[in-house]
């Protein structure tokens, strides 16, 4: 069984939409292992989005991600991070198919609702960044 992460990103957890994105993952048959809402301090955001840390936007983006708390979570099941990626929709809301979170939730390329896992071995390394081997169930 596959798992990947899901981060519901400041902007859609103060539009109040955690419910509705959750609901979208269950309802594609993705099953919600673990979730927790939490705020991120400046070094989570910085060590999570690592790999950005030389594009242009990277502090717009670190502080974006500490402007609220996040919600992450955990989901499971077959073909689980490609799911999440169709789902979630294109980086940019503009270009997110009609129907997608992305497209529904986000206002723009820096406020975009959601992240989620672009590989699985990435998807490893950012669950277990957020939780130990023994909260997932
Ligand atoms: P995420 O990693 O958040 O799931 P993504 O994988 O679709 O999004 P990345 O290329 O990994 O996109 O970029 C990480 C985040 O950085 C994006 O979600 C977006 O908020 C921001 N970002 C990416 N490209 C740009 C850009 N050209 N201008 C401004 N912000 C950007
Ligand atoms: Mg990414």
């Amino acid at each position: 069984m596959e798992r990947t992460l899901s981060i519901i990103k400041p902007d859609a957890v103060a539009k109040g939409v955690i419910g509705k994105i959750l609901d979208r993952f269950e309802s594609n048959g993705l099953r919600i292992a673990v979730t927790k809402k939490i705020q991120l301090s400046v070094g989570d955001a910085q060590a999570f989005y690592a790999v950005h840390a030389e594009r242009p936007f990277f502090n717009d983006l670190v502080d974006f991600m500490i402007s609220g708390p996040v919600v992450v979570t955990v989901l499971e099941g077959e073909n689980a991070m490609q799911i999440n990626r169709d789902l979630m929709g294109a980086t940019n809301p503009k270009e997110a198919q009609a129907g997608t979170i992305r497209a529904d939730f986000a206002q723009n390329i820096d406020a975009n609702a959601v992240h989620g896992s672009d590989s699985v071995e990435n998807a490893a390394n950012e669950i277990a960044f957020f939780f130990s081997e023994r909260e997932i169930s």
